[in-house]
């Protein structure tokens, strides 16, 4: 029977990559929104896992075929996904992975909820020929446990903050502290967020922000100056240190 992991990229997927990878196939959905360091990160595990198991170990990224990524679809529809219209991740994640497993005949599908987490099951489809299993909640790892295994690897993401929650960068789970971190560690990806948002808007002349208190990334920016001018900081990393990871997403959104 063919195995498959479900990866994200993140410390529970890359774990499994590590853990039961070898002979498997990871597979990353890519939904055309993704932080440019989460692709560098797709291509840095892909090379040290097919190394850590002598090249018996693939990757492959499947993405939905009927678009060109999710944020050019929000701005033709001029509709930002929500949710409660949270058409991104049927669209663009579950959609592709599901039509791709289709087509693999009777196998497993590896899901990287961990042993804190059991209960779970995920924003998953329910494809008849797929074994969904667990095997982080069947080995008892737990998040920290999955932490440890990445770092004794060199593979632990320690991603930015703005990246804790959500993988694609338009993400409306995002909070305004985690948009002023990107702003302030990432400026070039905050601005082409600005284009985004100004891009969505429609002749209704009702802003579609992307935070959900209404306020737009320009105001934001301003604000974000503002701070700067204010705290007159080097390193703005140690400002949003407390941010918290969350879990809004499902198992195919970054957790
Ligand atoms: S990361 Fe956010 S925007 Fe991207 S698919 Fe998941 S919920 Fe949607």
């Amino acid at each position: 029977m063919k195995r498959f992991i479900s990866f994200s990229g993140g410390v529970e997927s890359t774990t499994m990559c590590i853990l039961y990878g070898k002979g498997a196939t990871a597979i990353w959905c890519d939904t055309g929104a993704e932080h440019d360091l989460m692709y560098e990160r797709i291509d840095n595990v892909e090379k040290h896992l097919i190394d850590l198991h002598d090249g018996d170990f693939n990757l492959i990224r499947v993405k939905n075929e009927k678009h060109n990524g999710l944020e050019e679809y929000a701005m033709k529809s001029k509709y930002m996904p929500s949710g409660q219209a949270r058409y991104c991740t049927r669209l663009f994640k579950i959609e592709p992975i599901d039509a791709f497993l289709s087509q693999q005949g009777d196998c497993e599908l590896m899901i990287g909820f961990n042993a804190d987490e059991e209960g779970r099951t995920g924003n998953l489809g329910l494809k008849p020929n797929v074994k969904y299993t667990y095997p982080l909640i069947n080995d008892g790892l737990t998040r920290d446990d999955c932490e440890d295994v990445l770092k004794l690897h060199g593979l632990h993401p320690n991603f930015p903050v703005y990246m804790l929650r959500g993988g694609c960068r338009m993400c409306f789970f995002k909070s305004e502290k985690e948009y002023k971190a990107m702003y302030h560690l990432n400026k070039k990806e905050f601005d082409k967020m600005v284009l985004f948002e100004e891009g969505l808007q429609d002749k209704r002349l009702k802003f579609h922000s992307i935070l959900s208190n209404g306020k737009s990334l320009r105001q934001l920016a301003n604000d974000c100056e503002t701070e700067r001018a204010f705290l007159k900081l080097d390193d703005f990393s140690e400002l949003y240190k407390s941010l918290k990871k969350e879990t809004s997403c499902g198992a195919f959104c970054h957790r």
